[in-house]
């Protein structure tokens, strides 16, 4: 596989052309970002912790019936996936309270949340990325009907099987977003899986283990992910 043109640069990630147009390289960069990018500084060996971070959880969830877009880890830093039209919006589940829905609803920080509560938010930085509904994404056209629910239910799917693979290596997934895109009209997670887009807390001390310790300034990130990724066997 033949890694051409930049196609497109995110806050952490930027995608790559190759010679087969079903495929593109996401490469996963040191920078760290916050606040809509608002916050932004460069933390050394984050991607590759997330690039291998995220290799390890797409297969697991592979393994157990998600389809997904991972291929194949290329090196380092990159790994290569299918070439999705990916759909704008974030789906969020929610097991215990934390960040945006205890500042929205003035609900008490750690509490747990039966049934874990499902949040839909369109992926807009001008906006702040909003919440939304079924209804927005469907009038606006951003995801058809059948799609929404799909992604609904593969992203309940996905909370039990990392429930339990966290809670076997010590931590509470607090809460977590996924993105979804279709491929030749299926419906793939896609994006990625890595403490940048989680919350992950010890479940003994509820020390924070995830992207919290960068927003928040609380030190030791890396050191953090690095910690995540060695309790559940991560090969760094
Ligand atoms: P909250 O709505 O509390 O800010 O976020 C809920 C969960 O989704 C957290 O685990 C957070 O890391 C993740 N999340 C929400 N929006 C984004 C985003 O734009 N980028 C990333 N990386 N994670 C997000």
């Amino acid at each position: 596989m033949q890694k051409k043109e930049e196609l497109y640069s995110g806050k952490a990630k930027s995608v790559f052309a190759t010679d087969n147009d079903d495929f593109v390289v996401l490469s996963f960069r040191d920078d760290t970002s916050a606040f809509d990018g608002e916050k932004v500084e460069l933390l050394s060996r984050k991607g590759m912790v997330n690039n291998k971070f995220n290799a390890f959880i797409m297969n697991y969830l592979a393994e157990n019936g998600i389809p997904t877009h991972f291929e194949e880890l290329l090196n380092d830093t990159e790994s290569l996936v299918k070439n999705m039209q990916m759909m704008p919006v974030e789906c969020v589940v929610r097991n215990v309270a934390s960040g945006s829905l205890v500042r929205r609803l003035g609900v008490e920080d750690g509490m747990t949340l039966s049934p874990p509560i499902f949040e839909l938010f369109l992926k807009n930085d001008a906006l702040h990325d909003p919440m939304i509904n079924e209804y927005h994404i469907e009038t606006f056209g951003w995801a058809k009907a059948a799609d929404i629910t799909e992604m609904k239910a593969l992203t309940f799917k996905v909370n039990s099987l990392l429930q339990k693979l966290f809670a076997e290596a010590g931590m509470i997934l607090v809460d977590y977003k996924l993105e979804f895109g279709l491929f030749k009209g299926k419906v793939y997670l896609g994006d990625e899986f890595s403490p940048d887009g989680c919350r992950l807390w010890d479940a003994e001390t509820r020390k924070k283990l995830d992207k919290d310790r960068f927003r928040q300034g609380l030190g030791g990130v890396i050191e953090a992910y690095e910690e995540v990724a060695h309790r559940i066997g991560v090969q760094l």
